[in-house]
């Protein structure tokens, strides 16, 4: 038996979006064709990052840009971030407020790590991202969920979030679009969120990171709708709509009374400062490509439509399954399923008996419960064999 000691707090982590790989892999090793619908990766499907994207990291590479950077991220990163966020989502950022991360993942980590004490609350949908829940338990925060519902898209239940606002509330998160749901928002319901976050004086942490991604609807920033009382501590990045997961690049950005929020710069940027920098060629790269990309998003967005027309259809016609709204935004699906067993055990055995790998509902937050996640990421005739699969194991479950 080891004599080394484990950390409580690591033992409180638990990220069910990998949880099974280990078990996926060695069906693999068997020789079994496992479908992935767990992770929210489209490069691991007929994906790649738009072409300017990848000549513009070979030129920062073969330019020399091998050296650490500011913790803040590169001047020329956080100008072309500006940029985009006031052309994509006519958000005014002071590139001054923007700091660059490692993917939003360590967004999120420094948004705790510098503003969560001990029995601190932090407001987070249910179900939500199961990083805004990992985190609270990592920092010995308390995770308070708001409802969504699920009837009318799931949409956040704003009386239901000011009941659970208390004294010891730091702030709320929303996501839109939403992970795991696909839900994306309307302008009133984001407006009320932001007059009740005024009313408190809690900023709104907004995390966009699939905003291009939207289907048949529009998409607004938080920060777009804040007024001058509100604080917004906006989180994107390049994983998910420049298609370049691996890249590991990210922001934050801060918008509000200039006192509030220079107060939290400088607590963001000295955790930052714990981990010296992002990566600097691939900073140089995003720097130079964003002014030249974006064309990219109309061919994304309609494949993807497609594959989110065709689940919803099959999930629909599934006993068992049942899916009241179609996801609007991002890539996932959230069907409610009729289980006969807990849904992590219904994910586990899905993915022993049929092979294909979904996230069980629970993993992200009380209101998953007897939900499962895929992804609508495959092209149709994988997507087609995965379906296939999961109406052979619900009949062989009900029968
Ligand atoms: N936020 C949301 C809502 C996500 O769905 C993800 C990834 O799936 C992340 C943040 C993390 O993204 P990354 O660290 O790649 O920027």
């Amino acid at each position: 038996m080891s004599k080394i000691k484990i950390s409580e707090r690591i033992e409180r982590l638990d990220y069910p979006i990998r949880k099974y790989n280990a078990l996926a892999r060695s069906l693999e090793e068997k020789g079994e064709k496992v479908i992935y619908l767990n992770i929210g990766d489209p490069l691991k499907y007929d994906f790649q990052p738009p072409r300017e994207l990848i000549e513009e990291a070979c030129r920062a590479l073969q330019e020399g840009h091998h050296y650490y950077s500011s913790s803040e991220g590169l001047k020329e990163l956080r100008e072309a971030i500006a940029y985009k966020e006031k052309t994509w989502n006519k958000v005014d950022i002071d590139p001054k407020n923007i700091l660059v991360t490692n993917g939003v993942s360590e967004g999120i980590n420094t948004l705790y790590a510098a503003l969560v004490n001990e029995g601190d609350e932090v407001l987070i949908p249910d179900p939500s991202y199961p990083l805004y829940i990992n985190f609270a338990d990592f920092y010995d925060a308390r995770k308070v969920f708001y409802r969504t519902i699920e009837e009318e898209g799931w949409i956040p239940d704003i009386d239901d979030m000011r009941k659970k606002i208390t004294e010891k509330t730091r702030f709320i998160v929303v996501n839109n679009p939403h992970n795991p749901t696909g839900a994306v928002y309307p302008k009133k319901v984001l407006q009320d969120i932001l007059d009740l976050a005024a009313e408190y004086k809690l900023p709104v942490v907004s995390d966009e990171i699939y905003d291009a991604m939207v289907f048949n609807t529009e998409f607004h920033s938080v920060a777009s709708l804040a007024k001058s009382d509100n604080i917004v501590i906006g989180m994107n990045g390049f994983s998910k709509t420049y298609l370049a997961t691996g890249w590991r690049l990210g922001y934050i950005y801060l918008k509000g009374p200039e006192e509030e929020i220079s107060n939290m710069r400088t607590a963001f940027l000295g955790f930052l400062m714990t981990r010296l920098s992002a990566v600097t060629p691939l900073q140089v790269a995003v720097a130079r490509a964003v002014y030249k990309t974006g064309s990219h998003l109309k061919e994304l967005v309609s494949k993807l439509d497609e594959r989110r027309r065709y689940s919803a259809k099959r999930l629909r016609e599934i006993p068992g399954f049942s899916l009241p709204v179609e996801p609007k935004g991002a890539f996932y699906v959230f069907p409610r399923v009729d289980l006969k067993m807990n849904d992590e055990e219904f994910a586990r055995q899905l993915l022993l008996d049929e092979k294909v790998f979904v996230v069980y509902g629970s993993g992200f937050g009380p209101l998953g419960t007897n939900h499962v996640r895929l992804v609508f990421l495959p092209p149709v005739d994988v997507l087609e064999e995965a379906f296939t699969r999961i109406e052979r194991f619900m009949r062989k479950i009900s029968s």
